[in-house]
């Protein structure tokens, strides 16, 4: 069976034309598909019985289904939780800013990556997501809050470059002008630093955005809280980002989480000054969420207000980011993991 909701436009017209069905069906099912955000063969009103009988007995039309979803009262943000058709959880979050609606999204059901800090890899890796998995988070909560999505960050549960395929599919297809027509600049792809997934990236002509997690001054500290870190190393990975930028002209944003005691402190800024001098950045610091299996503590506003500073003393672009959702868990590394544990 194929996942139709995975193809790209010119691949379901090969199809169509496989079946000897005129060319312009094509067209009319990725819109059913893709903008009018259908969820069967049945709703596609203008395509005729026989061909979608023929749809179903050849493609699956992935649809996840919504399990529960929570409103922050805080800010209105709200997390998804959706079932895939083999009965694994993916988590999604919904978020209101000025600039317009943005989702997050996951990429994998679980992850692999094993970060200290991030209650998403406890279970470990379950499986990847397909392109239509993914593009089908943003589709339901479009629908869900009859509100235009505009902006997309994959910093859900996963690792991205870890599924590289299907993330590729998916952003081409999401920001596909017969689609929803997002804007690449307005996608995000969050790493925790696969170097070879991030120089096929720069090689893709995608306008989109990538932030890297970095979460520490050097190698070192790196190690201790990313287990990524022993096989890209920490230079590595800046000369990659600088790579990036060349090739691309897109500044690269880098996570860092604040850990109290561990690449907190203002030795710790200048460091990272160091580290992205005369790289045009930008950092966004995130005090660490408290994931109940961690024990790790977030600094105080002195201290992250402190870190910030000696970063921009040297030069250096900091945001201290505001995290929305709090009160649902719906902060990074928060996801899923609750309801796994239930
Ligand atoms: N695997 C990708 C994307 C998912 S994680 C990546 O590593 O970037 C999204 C972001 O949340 C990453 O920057 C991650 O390091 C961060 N994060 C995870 N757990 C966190 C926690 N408990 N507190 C703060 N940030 C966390």
């Amino acid at each position: 069976m194929t996942d139709i909701k995975s193809l790209y436009l010119p691949e379901l017209s090969e199809y169509i034309k496989s079946i000897n069905e005129k060319p312009f069906r094509a067209k009319q099912i990725y819109t059913w598909l893709h903008k009018d955000l259908c969820n069967g063969f049945d709703e596609m009103t203008n395509i005729s019985k026989d061909l979608r009988e023929k749809l179903k007995g050849d493609c699956d039309l992935t649809d996840i289904q919504k399990v529960t979803m929570q409103e922050s009262k805080e800010d209105g943000t709200r997390k998804y939780l959706f079932s895939l058709s083999d009965g694994e959880t993916v988590e999604s979050v919904f978020m209101r800013y000025h600039h317009g609606n943005s989702v997050c999204i996951s990429s994998q059901a679980g992850c692999r990556m094993g970060c200290k800090f991030c209650a998403s890899t406890i279970g470990g890796l379950s499986r990847n997501l397909l392109a239509s998995e993914m593009l089908d988070q943003i589709y339901k909560i479009q629908k869900d809050t009859n509100e235009r999505v505009s902006n997309v960050v994959v910093m859900g549960t996963g690792e991205p470059l870890d599924n590289y395929d299907n993330l590729i599919r998916f952003i081409r297809i999401l920001t596909d002008e017969n689609g929803l027509n997002i804007s690449q600049r307005n996608v995000t792809v969050s790493t925790c630093g696969l170097i070879p997934g991030i120089k096929k990236l720069m090689e893709e002509d995608l306008n989109i955005t990538l932030a890297i997690s970095l979460h520490a001054p050097n190698q070192k500290k790196r190690e201790e809280l990313m287990p990524v870190a022993k096989s890209f190393g920490y230079e590595d990975l800046i000369d990659a980002c600088r790579e990036y930028f060349d090739k691309t002209g897109r500044r690269i944003t880098f996570e860092y989480s604040l850990v109290h005691g561990q690449n907190s402190s203002e030795d710790d800024a200048r460091e990272l000054s160091g580290a992205l001098k005369r790289l045009p950045c930008h950092v966004n610091l995130i005090p660490v969420n408290p994931v109940r299996e961690t024990g790790m503590k977030a600094p105080n506003t002195t201290e992250v207000a402190a870190f910030k500073n000696t970063l921009e003393k040297n030069g250096i672009n900091a945001t201290i980011r505001r995290e929305l959702g709090r009160d649902i868990d719906g902060a990074c590394g928060q996801l899923r993991h609750k309801r796994q544990t239930k």
